[in-house]
C-alpha cells in the first residue's frame, strides 16, 4: 500500500503548503474522522468512521477506505460483541460501513510504516452495514490490472481507485488556484457563455442539435472564441472561463468530443502581455509535489521548430536536433544522396546520436526534397516536409529509451513558446487554397500587415502556442479589431461566407478595444502535470476514443415520434439487428 498513501501525502501535502488552511472533512455528517486521519496522538478518543471495506481477513481485522486513505479495524472476537462480529466477517468486499470504537495503538512489531495510520489501530464497539456490495466486475486496487473498457462501463467504482481520486483532486486543486490567480489578484470576470449556438466557419468541425425550426440547427461551440471577443467589446475587460468545448473529430485515440480550456481573453494587451499572464497562472497553480516551473518560458519560432525538430510542438527535453549535412555530403560520390541534392532545394539531412550516449552511436538519415507543389521554391520548409524527421527523431529517442537510456525525464517539465506561425497555410485538402494557421480572427504580425494585401502566403501572426514536453497546452492570438480587415480575411483570402459572422464584424464597427487572449487545454495540461497515460484519466466521466459513454452507452437510439418536433427522419432503415446490438 506504499502507492496509494504516497499519492495521498502528495495530495494533501499539496493542499496544506498551498490553500494555508485547515480542511474541516468532518462538518455536517456524523463521522467523527476520516480513514485517513487518526494518528497516535488520536490513542484512547472513541471515533466513528465511515468507509468501504478494502479487504477483511479471517473475522480477525478488516481495513477500512474513504478518499482520504486507509484504517486498520479490529474486529472484536469476545461473546458479547459476536453479532458485530458475525456482521463484519460475512460483508462483502467494497460493502459501505460504519464502525465505531476505540483507537489504540498497534501492538510492538505490528506497527506499518508505510501507511500514514499504521501506528492505530480501531478496535470496533459497534458497526452497520450500510450497503453491501455484490459481486465486482474488478477489484477495487490500483495495482490490479483491467481493461480500459471495463473500467470506463463501471466509471464509478473505477473513480473509487486511488489514482482516480488523486487525479481529479489535484485537478479540482489546481483549477481552484487558477480561478484565484486570475479573479482575485488579477481582476479576471468569469463569465459563461452559451453552448447553443450556430455554426462557426473554419476550424474543427461542429456538433449539430436540431431545434423545432424546421431545418435550422444549433451548433455547439469548438471554443467560447467569438463571445470571448464580443465580451471585449462589452467593455467586460478581461475574461476568463472554465470553458466546456466541444468537437466532432471522430476517433481520435487521445481526443474528447467533449473537453474543457482554461479560456481567456483581455483588452489592450499584446503577445507579451498575454506570455507573462500564462507563466504567472501556471506558476501559481503548479503543485509543489510536482517541482518548480521556472519563467519567462523559452520562446522559438515556427520556422526554427520545424527545421530543428521538425514539428511545431518540440520536445526540448532532450537534444538530438534535425541538421542539414548537405554541404558536408556535397562531396560525396554516393548516388542517392547526390540525386537528392540535384534538386532545387535538395537537402541531406540527420539526427545525430552522440557517441558514447549508446555503445553502438547511430545516426539516421533521411531525405528531404521539396514537392513544387506544396513548397513552392521561395518558401521555407513546410510542415509536411518536416514532419518525417520530427516523427524519426521521437522514434529514435523511443528506441533509446527502450534499450535503457533514459531521454525525457518524467519528473521534469520543460515549457516552451512557439511563435511567429503563418498568418495562413496552404488548406489540407486543397493545397490551393488558404486556410487560417490558427482561427480567422488572429491578427497578422505588424510588420508584415502590409504584405496580406499583397501576398497573405508571407504573412506571420500573432498567434502563439504553448507547448509542454512536446505537447500542445495551450494556443491564442492577438485578435483583428479591424472590421475591414476582418472582413477582408474572410472573404477575400479565406473565401468564406461572411454573412455567418455578421454580428461580429458589425460589433468591431462599434469602438471594438484591441485585444487577444489564449486558452489552456486543462485536460491535457492536468494528464501531463500527474503523468497519466492518457487524458481519460483525468476526466471523471470520459468517452471512449469512438466518442461512446461505456457506461450509459450514449449516443442512443430515439423513437420516430422523439424525432419529430425537430422535423428529423432517419433515412435509412434501421435493421433491427443493428438497432439491439449497435
Ligand atoms: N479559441 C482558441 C482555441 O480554442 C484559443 C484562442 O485563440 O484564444 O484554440
Amino acid at each position: 500500500y506504499l502507492y496509494p498513501n504516497v499519492l495521498h501525502q502528495l495530495y494533501w501535502g499539496y493542499r496544506e503548503s498551498f490553500l494555508c488552511i485547515h480542511l474541516n472533512f468532518n462538518s455536517f455528517v456524523t463521522r467523527t474522522n476520516t480513514c485517513g486521519e487518526l494518528r497516535s496522538a488520536h490513542v484512547g478518543q472513541e471515533v466513528t468512521l465511515y468507509g468501504w471495506i478494502q479487504y477483511q481477513r479471517q473475522g480477525l481485522f478488516l481495513v477500512l477506505r474513504d478518499f482520504q486513505g486507509l484504517t486498520q479495524i479490529i474486529i472484536p472476537q469476545d461473546e458479547a460483541h459476536s453479532h458485530v462480529k458475525k456482521l463484519l466477517s460475512n460483508a462483502p468486499v467494497e460493502s459501505v460501513v460504519r464502525v465505531t470504537g476505540t483507537v489504540s495503538l498497534r501492538p510492538p512489531g505490528q506497527e506499518n510504516p508505510k501507511m500514514p495510520t499504521g501506528d492505530i489501530e480501531v478496535k470496533v464497539e459497534t458497526a452497520e452495514i450500510l450497503n453491501s456490495c455484490k459481486k465486482l466486475p474488478f477489484e477495487i486496487k490500483d495495482f490490479i490490472k483491467k481493461t480500459e473498457a471495463l473500467r470506463m462501463q463501471y466509471r464509478y467504482l473505477d473513480l473509487r481507485s486511488f489514482q482516480l481520486q488523486y487525479n481529479l483532486r489535484l485537478r479540482s486543486q489546481i483549477v481552484m488556484r487558477m480561478r484565484e490567480y486570475l479573479c482575485n489578484l488579477h481582476g479576471f470576470v468569469d463569465v459563461e457563455t452559451p453552448t447553443l449556438f450556430k455554426r462557426t466557419p473554419g476550424g474543427a468541425k461542429e456538433f449539430l442539435v436540431p431545434s423545432r425550426e424546421a431545418g435550422k440547427f444549433y451548433s455547439l461551440p469548438q471554443s467560447p472564441q467569438q463571445f470571448k471577443q464580443l465580451l471585449m467589446v462589452g467593455g467586460l475587460d478581461r475574461y476568463f472561463q472554465v470553458a466546456r468545448c466541444y468537437r466532432d473529430e471522430g476517433s481520435r485515440p487521445d481526443r474528447q468530443p467533449e473537453f474543457t480550456q482554461i479560456d481567456i481573453e483581455m483588452s489592450f494587451v499584446d503577445q507579451a502581455g498575454i506570455q507573462r499572464l500564462i507563466e504567472g497562472l501556471l506558476q501559481y497553480s503548479w503543485p509543489e509535489e510536482r517541482g518548480s516551473i521556472t519563467t519567462p518560458f523559452p520562446s522559438m519560432t515556427y520556422e526554427e521548430s520545424l527545421a530543428d525538430y521538425g514539428t511545431d510542438k518540440p520536445d526540448t527535453r532532450f537534444g538530438m536536433k534535425i541538421v542539414d549535412i548537405s554541404d558536408f555530403l556535397r562531396r560525396s560520390d554516393i548516388r542517392f544522396v547526390q540525386n537528392a541534392l540535384s534538386y532545387p532545394r535538395g537537402t541531406v539531412k540527420a539526427i545525430c546520436i552522440p557517441q558514447g550516449m549508446v555503445s553502438d552511436a547511430f545516426t539516421y538519415c533521411l531525405y528531404n526534397f521539396p514537392d513544387s507543389e506544396i513548397a513552392p521554391s521561395h518558401s521555407p520548409p513546410s510542415l509536411l516536409q518536416c514532419s518525417a524527421l520530427g516523427s524519426l527523431r521521437l522514434e529514435s529517442a523511443d528506441l533509446l529509451e527502450a534499450a535503457g537510456l533514459v531521454l525525457r525525464d518524467p519528473t521534469v517539465f520543460h515549457f516552451l513558446w512557439v511563435v511567429d506561425f503563418p498568418l495562413f497555410l496552404p488548406n489540407e485538402e486543397n493545397p490551393t487554397e488558404l486556410e487560417s494557421a490558427h482561427h480567422p480572427f488572429t491578427a497578422p504580425h505588424p510588420s508584415d500587415t502590409s504584405l496580406l494585401y499583397s501576398d497573405p502566403t508571407k504573412v506571420r501572426s500573432q498567434h502563439y502556442d504553448l507547448v509542454l514536453n512536446g505537447n500542445e497546452v495551450g494556443g491564442g492570438s492577438i485578435r483583428i479589431h479591424s472590421a475591414e480587415q476582418q472582413r477582408f480575411v474572410l472573404e477575400k483570402v479565406l473565401k468564406e461566407d461572411s454573412e455567418v459572422l455578421s454580428h461580429l464584424l458589425e460589433a468591431l464597427e462599434f469602438g471594438a478595444p484591441p485585444h487577444g487572449g489564449i486558452a489552456l487545454g486543462l485536460d491535457r495540461l492536468i494528464s501531463l502535470i500527474v503523468d497519466a497515460p492518457s487524458i481519460r484519466d483525468v476526466i471523471a466521466f470520459p468517452k471512449s476514443f469512438k466518442g461512446r459513454d461505456l457506461m450509459g452507452n450514449a449516443p442512443d437510439y430515439v423513437t420516430p415520434e422523439e424525432l419529430e418536433p425537430y422535423h428529423i427522419q432517419v433515412s435509412w432503415p434501421l435493421a433491427e439487428k443493428e438497432a439491439k446490438n449497435p
